[in-house]
């Protein structure tokens, strides 16, 4: 079999699973054959050994019952960079940079700047803050000691480590009795009864990434709980919602934080994605 017959073979297959199954393919192929995608193009006729063959077929089939490239491939693109992810973490979304951006506009030209990403999974923010920020300390805590293994890989692959530090702990629970230049979290704030289902891909992501309980706030009501002893002054506080919550996270950060400056800022598409509140310094 050639690349060219091995791609044109599996989209059928593909087609009737995502929007995507030319890229699906390729990025499958390519996994598969250890090369870059861009390197097919040049190859159509090149030959698919008996074992990539097989390889390749049972990569499609596990795409086509609707597991998600990133984890088949074992990877995913955050903010430039690549970051492992399997089915221990949620694969980081692209609206996420943007929260990320909002916390580098802060931290620029702050040094030695003390960060908590709080339900780090993946490690995509601490990881993405702490190379883009050279001397920023970043601790990542999350409930689920597997996701931290990923982190602290991603940390590792990114030469990041010596500035992270990741800790298995609840939401509700600071990880040290100190406080913090930023706080940012993207917890799970999936309303119980809007959860995904079999096959949509994003039904093979840990539930416990995305389940933020009946109004999609559970895990934020936690964090609010304790978020004024992990701030201090002039610190900032990041969270990233479901755009049909943000209103009601932003007037529950408000009562948590009375002397904060809140506000909620809308995602690329514009639909409203991020709460940030301010204290005053
Ligand atoms: N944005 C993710 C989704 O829509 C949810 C992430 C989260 O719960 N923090 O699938």
């Amino acid at each position: 079999m050639t690349v060219a017959s091995a791609l044109a073979l599996c989209l059928p297959a593909l087609s009737a699973r995502g929007d995507s199954p030319r890229t699906d393919a390729r990025l499958l192929l390519a996994h598969v054959l250890g090369r870059e995608r861009a390197w097919l193009l040049a190859h159509d006729d090149s030959r698919l050994s008996a074992r990539q063959s097989e390889r390749f077929r049972q990569a499609c089939a596990r795409r086509a019952a609707g597991t998600p490239v990133a984890y088949i491939i074992g990877r995913a693109g955050f903010f430039g960079r690549e970051f492992a992810v399997d089915e221990r973490v949620l694969i980081p979304r692209p609206e996420t940079e943007r929260l990320v951006e909002e916390a580098l506009a802060y931290l620029r030209g702050r040094h030695a700047a003390a960060v908590l990403d709080v339900g780090t999974g993946s490690g995509a923010i601490a990881c993405t803050i702490a190379a883009e920020d050279p001397d920023a300390a970043v601790e990542g805590t999350d409930t689920s000691a597997p996701a931290l293994a990923v982190a602290r890989r991603n940390a590792e692959r990114l030469g990041v480590r010596a500035r992270c530090r990741f800790l298995r702990a609840e939401i509700a629970r600071a990880p040290a009795a100190r406080r913090y230049d930023l706080v940012i979290a993207n917890l799970p704030y999936v309303p119980s009864g809007a959860l995904p289902a079999l096959p949509d891909p994003t039904a093979y992501e840990p539930r416990a990434a995305l389940d933020g309980g009946p109004d999609g706030l559970r895990a934020y009501r936690k964090l609010l709980a304790v978020a004024g002893n992990l701030l201090r002054s002039d610190s900032l506080l990041l969270m990233e919602a479901a755009p049909p919550t943000a209103a009601a996270l932003a007037a529950l950060t408000a009562a948590a934080l009375p002397d904060a400056a809140v506000d909620v800022r809308s995602d690329y598409s514009g639909m409203e994605r991020y709460v940030r509140a301010r204290l005053r310094g």
